[in-house]
């Protein structure tokens, strides 16, 4: 079957699947802990999407054309039995890619189980290697270390490690080089995100963003760059090579060279919204339609109708767009 084509003739060919809100980490640019301390109201079991329920959404999606899931949050290992989801996705035949994306706090003692369930590949982010820095940036008083052996157990595992990371101008500029050492050593190919302007609390601006070409030009001061095609249509990460071998770093330049005209990408957030773009303002209620019990022919059809009607380039029009109350980060999981 031929998938549903966007008002800007963008194919839905992957989704990014929320299935926590709750986070063990308050970056203060993504959870700062003012506005997601003590009181803040995490959702309630009820109102998050069951395992069975999200399934069902991929398998429907599956056969819209979708042949990525990545598994994010807030934080995914903090949702309980993740393997049992796992085991669901990894049994839809059309999935050819299931990756899941965390802070690798959890990781140690979950690799092995999410492998064995059929968890394809881990992306984990790590803004620092300098112990201090870290714990700043993730707004815990858990050591880095923590994190490094979650990655060191999903290589044991079996699972394909990435590095992603975010550099903030003025905040941790100067682990660009140590995280690319660290990642050519261990073999884990890094990937460097342009901050961004996402949810309404990390008091963004131009000027804390390093933009993608500065961090290539102070890599390539050390370690010369071959460029390397793109895998597919629509990788969002600019992709290099070492020469000497010693593997790859990507750039996702979403600010200096925003690619919403190759986005394929749909979200799926803890409580059931469908939202078309990272930046939105609002989601398709997928939860109300699951729960008033329409059938799988209906729900294609609500997640096609959705997908057809899209016509968000945010990235794009950043500049021209009025400041707006955007979806959480924790709710869409970047
Ligand atoms: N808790 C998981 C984790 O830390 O990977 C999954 C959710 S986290 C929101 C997903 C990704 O979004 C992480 O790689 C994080 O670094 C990235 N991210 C968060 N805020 C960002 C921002 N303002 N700009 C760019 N990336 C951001």
């Amino acid at each position: 079957m031929t998938g549903p084509r966007d008002l800007l003739g963008r194919r839905l060919r992957d989704v990014r699947v929320s299935v926590t809100d709750r986070c063990n980490f308050r970056c203060p640019y993504c959870m700062p802990r003012e506005v997601f301390g003590e009181a803040h109201r995490f959702l309630p079991k009820s109102e998050i999407l069951s395992f069975e329920e999200i399934a069902r959404v991929v398998a429907v999606m599956c056969d819209l054309g979708v042949r990525k899931v990545r598994l994010t949050g807030g934080e995914p290992l903090l949702r309980r039995e993740l393997r049992q989801l796992v085991r669901r996705l990894a049994g839809i035949a059309a999935l050819e890619d299931l990756a899941m994306t965390t802070n690798g706090l959890l990781l140690a003692a979950s690799a092995q189980a999410l492998k064995d369930a059929g968890l394809h590949r881990v992306t984990v982010s790590l803004d620092a290697l300098d112990d201090p820095l870290f714990r700043r940036l993730s707004g815990t008083d858990r050591p880095v270390d923590h994190v490094l052996e979650g990655i060191g157990a999903a290589c044991c595992a079996g699972l394909p490690v990435k590095i992603n990371c975010v550099i903030q101008r003025g905040v941790n500029e100067d682990q660009i080089l140590p995280l690319a050492e660290w990642c050519r050593e261990e073999g884990h190919t890094l990937r460097f995100i342009e901050y961004m302007d996402v949810g309404n609390h990390n008091r963004w601006h131009t000027a804390s963003v390093v933009p993608a070409a500065e961090i290539r030009a102070r890599l390539e001061d050390v370690y010369p760059l071959e460029a390397v095609d793109a895998a597919v249509r629509g990788e969002v990460a600019r992709r290099y090579r070492y020469p000497d071998g010693a593997g790859e770093v990507g750039f996702v330049t979403s600010i200096s060279e925003p690619f919403c005209r190759d986005c394929h990408r749909a979200r799926l957030t803890a409580d059931g919204k469908l939202v078309t773009c990272l930046f939105a303002e609002n989601g398709a209620d997928v939860r109300a339609f699951l729960r008033s019990g329409g059938s799988d022919d209906e729900l294609r059809n609500f997640v096609a109708k959705v997908w057809s009607r899209r016509d968000d380039r945010y990235s794009e029009l950043r500049a021209a767009t009025q400041p707006r109350r955007k979806i959480e980060m924790s709710y869409v999981g970047g």
